[in-house]
């Protein structure tokens, strides 16, 4: 394996390994503008997808089902709008970028955030990488939830 010096992957060298201390492990997203507007306390690709509409779902709020995300979300509310789906009708508030608009995301409650159990982030929306296109923002709906931690390779890169 050649010897790789990459100094600007430093901050996510320790996300693919899964510790004890996963609490002190943060995870940033930023908007493909560039704009912060996600910490989260888990990989948002580790988290479950809707069947509908294959967006990542974060736990909002504790129920018996588990436990909410520790997450802040740093989006503006948007309009609600009215989607027709198989089981009937299903209203979304959207969450958009604060800088670009784009939306990233929606609830089933009004805002403010976290209102509801669920907040819905549309996959692909978001970037580990500060100004970088995520690597699945053209996917459209392939059901693979994990190994796509392309800074995985970086395991080892304890010498320095
Ligand atoms: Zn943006």
């Amino acid at each position: 394996m050649p010897k790789v010096v990459s100094r600007s992957a430093v901050s996510s060298s320790t996300d693919a390994r899964p510790t004890a201390s996963s609490a002190a492990a943060l995870r940033v997203y930023y908007c493909i503008c560039g704009e912060f507007i996600l910490v989260i306390d888990k990989t948002i690709a580790s988290l479950p997808r809707r069947q509908t509409d294959g967006a990542i779902i974060v736990r909002a709020q504790d129920s018996d089902a588990g436990k909410a995300r520790v997450f802040k979300l740093n989006a503006v509310a948007g309009e609600a709008v009215l989607l027709e789906r198989q089981r009937g009708h299903e209203r979304q508030f959207r969450f958009h970028c604060p800088r670009c608009t784009l939306p990233i995301g929606y609830q089933s409650t009004p805002p403010p955030a976290k209102s509801g159990p669920y907040v819905y982030l549309f996959a692909g929306a978001l970037s580990q990488v500060q100004g970088q296109v995520p690597p699945d923002a053209f996917d459209g709906e392939n059901g693979n939830e994990e190994g796509q931690d392309s800074t995985s390779l970086i395991g080892g890169n304890v010498y320095s």
